[in-house]
C-alpha cells in the first residue's frame, strides 16, 4: 500500500510542503499519497492578502539572525538560501523581480499569481485537495495518525502548518495539537499598529519620516522609516516591526521629526522664524518642517493656543517646541487585536522542534512548517521566506524518512 503523508493547512507553508514533498518523492522514487486538508473552502487565502496584494514573496538578504530570538534555533533551515527559493519559483513558472531593500515580488505585483502558481503545480504533482476540511484533533498510536475532521483520516507523516492567530477569525491551530501534549509559547499580535494612551485622532492620515524608538523598561530599540497616523494609533513598516516589543503597559514611542537636526539647531531655526515673521499665527511657525497637524498637536501639547502670535513665544517656548519635534512620544498599548496583525509571536515553542528535520522532538513523524512553529522575522518578505524555507526542510525529510 502506498505510504499516506497528509498536510494540514493549505496556506504558503502547506502548499509549498506539497510541492516539495512530491519533488522529493519523485526524486527518490517512492510513490507517497500526498494530501492537503483546507479548513476554507479555498487554498492560501492570506497569501492573497499579503504585501498589499502584490506579496513581497521572500527577502534576497534573509539570514537567520533576523529573526529576533529564534535566530539560532532557525539555522538549519537556512540551508534553504533566499535565492533557491526562489529558484524553485522562477521553475514553477513565477517571473519575479526585487526591488532595492531585496524585497522579491511576481513581476505583475499580483499576490494571485503566487497562489495561482502553487496551485497549478500542486495539481499538476497529483497533490489530493481536500477542502474544506477543517481537522480538529491528531491522534497517534503505533507509528501511525489518525486525524479528526468531518471524516477521519489514517496517514503515516504529517507537515502541521495552520499558521498563527494573525489576521485569522477563529484560530485552532493549538487546540488541534492539544491531545498530544505539545507546548505552545502564548501567541501575541506582531508587525502590527500600536495603539496610543493619548488622544491622537487629530493627526490621523499625516505620514512622516523619522525614527521611532520603543523605549520600555529593559530596552530601547529604534528603526528609521515612515511613520503613519491613523484612528488614535501609529502604524508604517519602522512602528509594526518594533509593535512585538511592546509587551506590557507603561512603553513609550518616541520619533525624532528632523534626525538632520540637533535640539539647538532646530532650535535656531525657528528662533529665526519666529524674528521675522511675529505677527503671523503660531500654527504657522513649524511650515516646511513638521506636517501642519503635527505642529498644532505639538503646540497643544506644550500648552501654546496655535492661533496666538509667534511674538507671544519665549525661548523658553522654542527649546520646548524644537525638544518636541525631537521627542514625539505617545504611551503605547501592548497589542492585543490579532485582526490588525501581520503575524504573530508565539506558537509551538521552539523546544519542542528539532529544526533539522522542521518536526517535533515527541513526534519525528510529525513535521511542522510556517507560522505556527515560534518564529517570526520583521516587515520585508521574510515570514513568507521563512514558510517556504521550512516548508521544504518538513517535505524533503517527512519524505526521506517514510
Ligand atoms: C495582511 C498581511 C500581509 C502580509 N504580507 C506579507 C508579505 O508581503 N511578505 C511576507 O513575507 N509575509 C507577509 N505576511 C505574513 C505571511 O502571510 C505569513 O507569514 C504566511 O502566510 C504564513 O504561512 P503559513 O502557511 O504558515 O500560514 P497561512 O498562510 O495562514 O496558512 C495556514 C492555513 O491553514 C489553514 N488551517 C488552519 N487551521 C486549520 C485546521 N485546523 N484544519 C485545516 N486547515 C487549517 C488556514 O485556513 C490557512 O489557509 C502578511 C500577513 C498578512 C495578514
Amino acid at each position: 500500500m502506498k505510504k499516506r503523508l497528509l498536510i494540514i493547512g493549505g496556506g504558503a507553508a502547506g502548499l509549498f510542503s506539497a510541492i516539495c514533498a512530491a519533488y522529493q518523492a519523485e526524486q527518490s522514487g517512492k510513490e507517497i499519497e500526498i494530501s492537503l486538508a483546507e479548513s476554507n473552502e479555498r487554498t492560501g487565502q492570506k497569501l492573497l492578502r499579503t504585501g498589499n496584494g502584490k506579496c513581497n514573496l521572500l527577502n534576497r538578504t534573509a539570514k537567520a539572525c533576523d529573526y529576533f530570538e529564534a535566530a539560532r534555533d532557525v539555522l538549519p533551515v537556512f540551508a534553504h538560501t533566499p535565492e533557491s527559493i526562489e529558484e524553485i519559483f522562477n521553475k514553477m513558472g513565477l517571473v519575479t523581480v526585487c526591488d532595492s531593500a531585496s524585497r522579491v515580488y511576481p513581476k505583475n505585483e499580483c499576490a494571485s499569481s503566487v497562489l495561482n502558481v502553487l496551485r497549478f503545480e500542486a495539481e499538476r504533482l497529483n497533490v489530493k485537495f481536500l477542502t474544506g476540511f477543517a481537522v480538529t484533533d491528531i491522534k497517534s498510536s503505533g507509528g501511525l495518525f489518525t486525524v479528526k475532521a468531518a471524516e477521519d483520516i489514517k496517514c503515516d507523516r504529517i507537515i502541521y502548518c495552520p499558521g498563527s492567530p494573525a489576521s485569522v477569525k477563529d484560530y485552532s491551530g493549538d487546540r488541534v495539537l492539544k491531545g498530544l501534549g505539545v507546548e505552545f509559547s502564548p501567541f501575541s499580535p506582531a508587525l502590527c499598529p500600536l495603539n496610543t494612551k493619548e488622544n491622537i485622532k487629530s493627526l490621523k492620515g499625516v505620514r512622516a519620516k523619522g525614527r521611532v524608538s520603543i523605549i520600555t523598561p529593559d530596552k530601547t530599540l529604534s528603526q528609521k522609516g515612515e511613520i503613519q497616523f491613523t484612528d488614535n494609533a501609529v502604524s508604517g513598516i519602522c512602528v509594526m516591526n518594533l509593535s512585538r516589543f511592546v509587551r506590557e503597559n507603561g512603553a513609550q514611542l518616541s520619533a525624532d521629526l528632523a534626525q538632520e537636526f540637533s535640539v539647538r539647531e532646530l532650535a535656531d531655526i525657528i528662533s529665526d522664524k519666529a524674528k521675522k515673521f511675529p505677527l503671523l499665527e503660531c500654527e504657522f511657525l513649524l511650515e516646511s518642517i513638521v506636517n501642519k497637524k503635527i505642529c498644532i498637536y505639538i503646540l497643544k501639547s506644550l500648552g501654546i493656543s496655535p492661533a496666538s502670535k509667534i511674538s507671544a513665544l519665549s525661548r523658553e517656548n522654542i527649546q520646548n517646541i524644537a525638544h518636541k519635534i525631537k521627542n514625539l512620544s505617545f504611551t503605547v498599548l501592548p497589542p492585543r487585536d490579532f485582526s490588525r496583525a501581520q503575524t504573530a509571536r508565539g506558537g509551538i515553542s521552539r523546544k519542542e522542534i528539532d529544526f533539522e528535520h522542521m518536526s517535533l522532538i515527541k513526534y519525528p513523524n510529525l513535521h511542522i512548517c510556517g507560522e505556527v512553529a515560534d518564529v517570526d522575522g520583521p516587515c520585508g518578505g521574510y515570514n513568507l521566506y521563512w514558510a517556504f524555507a521550512s516548508a521544504k526542510t518538513a517535505a524533503e525529510s517527512a519524505v526521506n524518512d517514510i
